[in-house]
This record gives C-alpha cells, structure tokens and sequence, in this order.
C-alpha cells in the first residue's frame, strides 16, 4: 500500500526551483511550487515556469502542472510536481510541508505538523548551497548552478533526517511486508538488535511506533534468521552508499534492501515501492556507484546478486526464488530447466 509522500514546498518556479523541485521528487517528496501569478521569469525550457501560463511544462521527462489551489492537487493524490498561485500563508497550514524552499519566514510563522515537527526551512542562497556539500560530478560549475543548488537542498535535509524520503519509504515498506507475512519474520528486525531497531524507528519513521513490543528473547531469535548472504549483501550495499548519506542510516537502508532482495516477489513490491522505477531511482540517489554498474539494465534483485556473487567469488549467483516469478524468462533469458541444480543465495541463516 502506497502512502501519501511528504511534501515540499518550493517557492518559485525559475530553473533554480524547478532543479530544486526536480531532485526533491527523485527523492521521495511531493512538490508544490508556489508561483507568482504573473512570473516575471520568462518561460524556457529549463524550467516550469511554462506550466502556470499553458497549464503543464515538462522538464527533463518530469511534468508539472498547474492546479488552482492546494485542495485541488491534494484531492487528486498530490502526485510529483504541481504548480499554484495561493499566497505562501494559505499554503502552509493546507499542506503542512515537510520541507519549504526558497521562502523568507520568520521560524515563528511556519506551520507546525501533528508530530509537533515545523519544516525545514532552505533560503536559496547560492553561496551557502554550491559549498563543500555540492555534488562533486558536477564538472561545470556555471552551468550546472541549479543543480548544483539542488544537490545542496538534498544535503540539508539528509543533515535532518538521515534518509531520504523515498529510502524512509522503503525501510517502513520492508518492515510493512514483513509483518504481513510477505517476507520471512526475521526482516522484521531488519537483523538489527533491539537497540538499534528501536534507533531506526525513532529516526526513520517519525511518529510512528514499534508494530508490537517483543519478548527480548523472541527479538534476539528472530534477528538471529538472517539467510547466510544477508550480512555480505549489505556490507556491499554499504560501502558503494552515496558521499552524502551518513554511516548509520544508510546501513538501515541496505538492511532493508538486502530483507527485500531474500523475498519472494519483485524487488519493489517487497520493498513497498510503487514499480521499479522508484526502485532504479532509490538506487541512483543512494547507491550511484553501484547504480552505474548495471549497464545492461537488468533487473536490480539480479543485478544485485550477480555483483554479490562477483564479490564472493561465486560468478553467477542468483536472487532465491526468482524460479517462481512469472518474469524468469524475461529476466535470464531462458526457461527455468526442471529440476536443475544451481548456485542460488538459499541457504541456512547465519
Ligand atoms: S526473475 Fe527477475 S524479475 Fe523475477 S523476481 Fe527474479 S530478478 Fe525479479
């Protein structure tokens, strides 16, 4: 089940917001850009600011259209990028953003969320976002400046939360699944003992609670089930994260992806992700390096597996019950032989 993502607020619609607005739905967040009626920026076509005059600009494969007020995109699922004429201050308390962008407010007159959290406000001076936080790939610096500014949005709000939404969405998606049956119990723990989980909860999932509270004994057994290559996957995980993810929350997130990848069905379905294209995006915003590699654009639960099977000296390793998915020809190139054996990642639990 998809859950309504947080929401941002940038306010503008030139291409530095649209580059800010771009990064942030890649990172999980919906995007409201709060635009001048009459824009004094012309339309072009590195920007949406096009959308508030001709209803939807794209930019870069992504749409943005124009709703009339926050209500209106709300009522339609708040889905990606819109764009709207209400005041900043009829805004705020509809939506109640997680993160506003580009606005002048004092801290006092910011809405506070049910959670008690007011959102991270970002003033978008050039100077304090191209610091040492930037993105590094960027190799021109003049051209890429909105983007630039974008990375150096992304970086604050990793300051805050650890993860990014999209990530955050993926650890609860992997625990959601776990619970109902769909993985095996142990991802449950995501292999962390009590401590630690109880960690991740409170940084990860803000506002929400352990599903039920364990006998310490239980926790510790079932944590103990993790397959054989459970810790492998993860360590590979880990240590192609991305420059800007911190130690801790970005071995929560390969814990999870690494839960997902021993289920059953296709990656993104136990990761709680909406297709594989949110997964090739979590991938490329948490995981570039590894991301990269998969220049055939095989399925990420196969890709995975082979790397790991590189790693460990075991060429051709494959994910454990792909045999029953529908798409195994698709995705080997071949009809799954009856009855032959093969060097899989099944095994004990370490
Ligand atoms: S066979 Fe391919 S598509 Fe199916 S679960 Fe395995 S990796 Fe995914």
């Amino acid at each position: 089940m998809q859950t309504l993502r947080p929401c941002a607020i940038v306010c503008g619609t030139d291409a530095v917001a649209s580059a800010v607005a771009l990064r942030l739905v890649e990172a999980g967040y919906t995007v409201l850009l709060a635009a001048d009626a009459a824009p004094a920026v012309v339309p072009c076509g590195e920007s949406f600011a096009a959308a508030m005059k001709d209803g939807e600009a794209s930019l870069d494969g992504v749409r943005c259209r124009r709703v009339a007020d926050a209500a209106e995109w709300l009522r339609d699922g708040a889905h990606d990028i819109a764009c709207c004429a209400q005041p900043l201050h009829v805004l705020l308390p509809i939506l109640e953003p997680d993160v506003l962008v580009g606005a002048r407010l004092s801290a006092a007159a910011a809405p506070v969320d049910p959670r008690g959290r007011a959102p991270l406000m970002i003033e978008l001076e050039p100077a304090a976002a191209t610091g040492a936080d930037a993105d590094p790939d960027e190799e021109n610096a003049a051209i890429a400046s909105p983007a630039r500014i974008a990375a150096g949005v992304l970086q604050t709000i990793l300051r805050r939360d650890g993860l990014p939404p999209l990530a955050r969405a993926a650890v609860a998606g992997v625990l959601r699944n776990a619970l109902s049956g769909e993985l095996n119990l142990y991802a449950a723990t995501l292999g962390f003992d009590r401590h630690e989980f109880r960690a991740l909860v409170a940084a990860c999932l803000a506002g929400v609670e352990p599903e039920h509270e364990w006998e310490a004994t239980a926790y510790a057994l079932c944590a103990s089930q993790a397959p054989a290559l459970f810790a492998p996957l993860t360590e590979l995980l880990l240590a192609q994260r991305a420059p800007g993810l911190a130690e801790r929350p970005a071995r929560w997130l390969a814990h999870a992806l690494a839960a997902a990848g021993f289920g059953s069905r296709h990656l993104w379905q136990d990761l709680g992700l909406s297709g594989r294209a949110e997964v090739s995006r979590l991938m490329r915003l948490c995981f570039p390096a590894l991301a990269k590699q998969n220049t055939a654009d095989l399925k990420w639960k196969r890709f995975l597996f082979l790397a790991l099977g590189e790693q460990l000296g075991r060429p051709g390793l494959t994910p454990p019950h792909c045999d029953g998915c529908d798409g195994y020809a698709a995705c080997f190139g071949t009809a799954r032989p009856a009855g032959t054996a093969r060097d899989d990642a099944q095994g004990g639990a370490a």
